[in-house]
């Protein structure tokens, strides 16, 4: 497809056939193209069977179609070697596996983990766990009120003491962009190992993880047009080498005694039990699916979707807008209306056929920060219109004139 075609992508999603639904909740959850439910569909319909074990013809296409989602997930993130790709259950299970197999192993009380303000809870509660655990201690980089890093003090913040530095790449909250790279280069300076939450940047633009030179990353495949509980987590291959098994079970042994057991080569030491092989099928079939547009282009739609939407909110009377001030951003934005509770309008919005995330988006710190306890969050993806922003504001006008009782 050499030109961003509108029509014929929105047409490649069933839930957008004969709907006036407006979806403006990508950054929560994205939804799927036929190619994608098609991909799973027909390997339960055709080519079901469980993977890696079987010496039979279904089992070893099966274990094929498998093993060539992660190639692709290798390939889409740039990472030289496929072992480097663990399958887990999302963001979150990836986020938890390093730090329970990594951190609690690898730290020491007085040592410290370097996260942001801005985290998703996913990307702090772990860490939080972890320090309790081993005694370290959880720092924070500051966010400023306008949705940016405060990275002024930086050189501060990492220590001799830095043992892990992990930093969400596109805030969920504010669409902010960071700096990951200026910042794995300071952690790299003190040796600490660097983990990026990319589960909200991935789905937009392109990651390489040779060129960035992170230790880990982690996204989801239900944030990429993939299904639900699939997640990835790349790790350089030396690290999750040194690693001990996150979770013990079938698939990650080599060798099992009544007395003890010896693990699988990675990636398969992280991936104990059954996997997740119709979710990475239907992931591998949602990378092609980005493929097959160019993630470039789907950067570039969106960022002209995102320019119209922040000019046509900021021309409605009482819209407070959170960030978009001095950063790059992805296609997100909070904002709250006055006099108006963001569930409230959350439940206006959806009587008008508009689905927008109200709440604090995991992110309570962000909203401590801002001094709100939630905020409406519309986010975009590549199926997303301008038709669709002008209904948004409409629907927004009206129900701030029902509150003012006009
Ligand atoms: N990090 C960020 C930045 C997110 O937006 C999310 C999902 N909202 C997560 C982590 C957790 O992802 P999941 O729920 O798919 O594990």
């Amino acid at each position: 497809m050499s030109k961003f075609d509108i029509t014929k992508i929105r047409s490649d999603f069933p839930i957008f056939a004969d709907k006036s639904l407006v979806y403006l909740d990508s950054a929560a959850t994205t939804q799927k193209p036929k190619q994608v439910i098609d991909a799973v569909s027909d390997f339960y319909s055709n080519n079901y069977a469980n993977v890696h074990r079987g010496i039979y013809e279904l089992s070893m296409k099966a274990t094929e179609a498998f093993e060539s989602a992660r190639q692709k997930a290798a390939n889409f993130i740039n990472a030289s070697d496929w072992r480097s790709i663990v399958f887990t259950g999302g963001t979150t299970e990836s986020i938890n596996l390093v730090a329970y197999s990594w951190a609690r192993n690898n730290l020491n009380n007085g040592d410290e983990i370097l996260i942001t303000e801005m985290e998703h809870h996913s990307n702090i509660v772990p860490w939080q766990l972890i320090a309790k655990d081993t005694g370290a201690k959880l720092k924070y980089i500051p966010i400023n009120m306008d949705g940016t890093l405060d990275l002024n003090n930086i050189d501060n913040l990492i220590t001799n003491r830095t043992k892990l530095v992990s930093v969400i790449h596109q805030s969920n909250v504010f669409g902010t962009i960071n700096p990951i790279k200026n910042i794995i280069n300071h952690a790299k300076k003190v040796n600490a190992i660097t983990f990026i939450d990319a589960a909200q940047s991935i789905p937009h633009s392109r990651i390489d993880v040779r060129d960035l030179d992170c230790d880990f990353l982690a996204f989801s495949g239900h944030k990429m047009l993939g299904p639900t509980g699939i997640g990835i987590l790349y790790g350089k291959t030396e690290l999750l080498d040194s690693m001990p098994p996150f979770m013990g079970g079938g698939d990650m042994i080599n060798s099992v005694t009544m007395c003890e057991s010896t693990w699988n080569d990675i990636p398969y030491k992280f991936e104990a039990g059954t996997p997740k092989i119709a979710q990475a099928i239907g992931l591998g079939a949602a990378i092609d699916y980005i493929n097959s547009i160019g993630i470039e282009k789907i950067y570039e739609y969106e960022q002209s979707l995102l320019r119209i939407a922040l000019d046509k909110l900021k021309s409605i009377d009482g819209l407070e807008i959170y960030g978009h001030q001095n950063s790059e951003n992805g296609a997100v934005i909070s904002f709250n209306l006055e006099g108006v509770h963001p569930h409230d309008l959350a439940q206006f919005l959806d009587q008008d056929e508009i689905a927008v995330r109200a709440g604090h988006h995991c992110a309570q710190p962000v909203m401590d920060k801002l001094g709100v306890s939630s905020t409406i969050r519309a986010s975009f993806y590549l199926y997303n219109t301008e038709e669709e922003i002008d209904i948004l504001c409409k629907s927004l006008k009206k129900t701030a004139n029902f509150f003012k009782g006009l």
